[in-house]
């Protein structure tokens, strides 16, 4: 398992936008990944709203860390339409993905919320899609993973053991699992790895918890500020050849101190 940097610390972005040049931007960014100490850096939708970079043209330097791209956002997946926007959304990414190298695409389940009586008809489009995509990327080398979202009120999963299922259906498809959201909605470490173990995780998103406030100030917290016990979760992936990418909310002096406090279980 290696470190990978998704969230730059909000002092970072600043520093970020100091330029105009979409060059020296990039030339920060892999600055601010080498002094972190990240192997790989996952793209997202991010590097274009807060940046304004295009990500059709990333330059050579940023191709040497191993890269993955998260297609993050909420969306629905209830109508032909909506199923017209997410092959464009999947589409987009294999383009993006294939060009500079990626090794993985992830996504969110689709949202759900007011529409919860429609939940089979939303995961039979994600059926169509997944069928139709996941060869595909295959063909790419380039694996196409689905985010372990089950918040049971917000999207199309009832739980994890639900989530597990559906993804037992395609050995092909990869698993990010999100370790923050999934103990915040009242999963323990040991759950994860037995709910989720056997199925083909590609990446882990990692960030801290607290269980029982609002959902904000709950999730997506510096490691060392809630209550996962990362050893367990680590210890259990670190011989796999997956990535462990950083989301954190925080500034750059709370990336650095949960890097190391991740580091140390990993190496
Ligand atoms: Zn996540």
């Amino acid at each position: 398992m290696y470190l990978a940097m998704d969230d730059i610390g909000s002092d970072k972005v600043e520093k970020i936008n100091k330029y105009s040049n979409p060059k020296d931007k990039w030339r920060k960014i892999d600055e601010i990944a080498l002094v972190y100490g990240f192997w790989g850096i996952q793209i997202s939708g991010m590097y274009k709203k807060k940046f304004g970079l295009d990500l059709y043209n990333i330059p050579y330097f940023i191709c040497d860390y191993r890269l993955t791209y998260h297609i993050g956002g909420l969306y629905y997946l209830l109508s032909e339409d909506d199923v017209i926007n997410c092959n464009d959304m999947i589409e987009q990414s294999l383009n993006i993905a294939e060009s500079y190298g990626m090794e993985d695409v992830s996504f969110h389940p689709p949202f759900i919320y007011e529409n919860i009586d429609k939940r089979h008809l939303s995961k039979d489009y994600l059926k169509k899609i997944i069928t139709k995509w996941l060869p595909k990327y295959k063909n790419h080398g380039i694996s196409l993973s689905l985010e372990t979202h089950v918040s049971p009120e917000y999207f199309i999963f009832k739980n994890l053991d639900d989530f597990a299922e559906f993804a037992s259906s395609y050995p092909d498809l990869g698993v990010l699992i999100d370790v923050s959201h999934n103990f915040y909605d009242g999963y323990k470490e040991n759950n994860i790895i037995e709910i989720l173990g056997n199925l083909k995780i590609t990446g882990l998103h990692l960030s801290d918890s607290l269980v029982g406030v609002e959902f904000e100030t709950g999730t997506h917290l510096p490691v060392g500020k809630g209550n996962i016990k990362f050893q367990k979760i680590l210890q259990h992936f670190k011989d796999k050849d997956i990535y462990g990418a950083l989301e954190i909310r925080g500034n750059s002096r709370d990336i650095l101190s949960s890097y190391f406090n991740l580091n140390k279980y990993i190496i």
